[in-house]
């Protein structure tokens, strides 16, 4: 679901970065419909925007819930203002809210460069299904169904992912999936 109107603010949470228990589990679906749920959508587009990235998933805040954002639109730039300071400007923002969602039908296949704000300094391509279909719940409760090809239908297959506890290496061959597996433990560990 597209949120209309949608104005920028809320507060920069933390993303957790890989390896943490939190990424790899099994997220449980969201009950609760209401204004911390909006609250909670509101801060976790905020922190993806200055990330900046075209996607957050729940867990990656640290909340083991069935819930993603996305953008695959917006622009990020750096402007100097009337008084001479550098501000961080955002321009069209399409900002797109999923809950519960389920991938009901995949067809095709594509490969994409892609990367995570979890796993930091990693991009590596990871072959998707191009086109989906998804079942999803917006920020009301209400039902949704989408089509999806190019980098939203990969952004939602990279998120939902997520959602399921899987990292987006663990989509990689095992020899690259073991080195950077063992590259994330020794970062984390120093
Ligand atoms: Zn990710």
């Amino acid at each position: 679901m597209k949120i209309e109107n949608y104005e920028l603010k809320g507060t920069k949470l933390p993303i957790i970065t890989y390896p943490d228990p939190v990424l790899t589990a099994v997220a449980q679906p969201v009950t609760e419909f209401g204004e911390p749920l909006k609250k909670l959508v509101e801060d976790m587009l905020f922190t993806m925007y200055h990330a900046p990235g075209i996607g957050l998933a729940a867990p990656q805040i640290g909340k083991s819930i069935r819930l993603f954002v996305i953008d695959i639109n917006y622009e990020k730039e750096t402007v100097t203002n009337a008084e001479g300071k550098a501000v961080t400007k955002f321009t069209d923002t399409q900002p797109m809210v999923f809950v519960n969602p389920i991938i009901t039908g995949k067809s095709g296949t594509t490969t994409y460069e892609e990367g995570c704000l979890s796993v930091p300094g990693v991009y590596e391509e990871v072959k998707r299904f191009e086109t989906i279909n998804v079942k999803y719940q917006d920020l009301d409760g209400n039902e949704h169904t989408i089509d999806a090809d190019d980098l939203l239908s990969i952004c939602i297959q990279h998120e939902n992912d997520h959602l399921d506890g899987i990292v987006f290496i663990e989509r990689l061959s095992n020899l690259k999936k073991n080195f950077y597996k063992k590259k994330m433990i020794k970062e984390k560990a120093r």
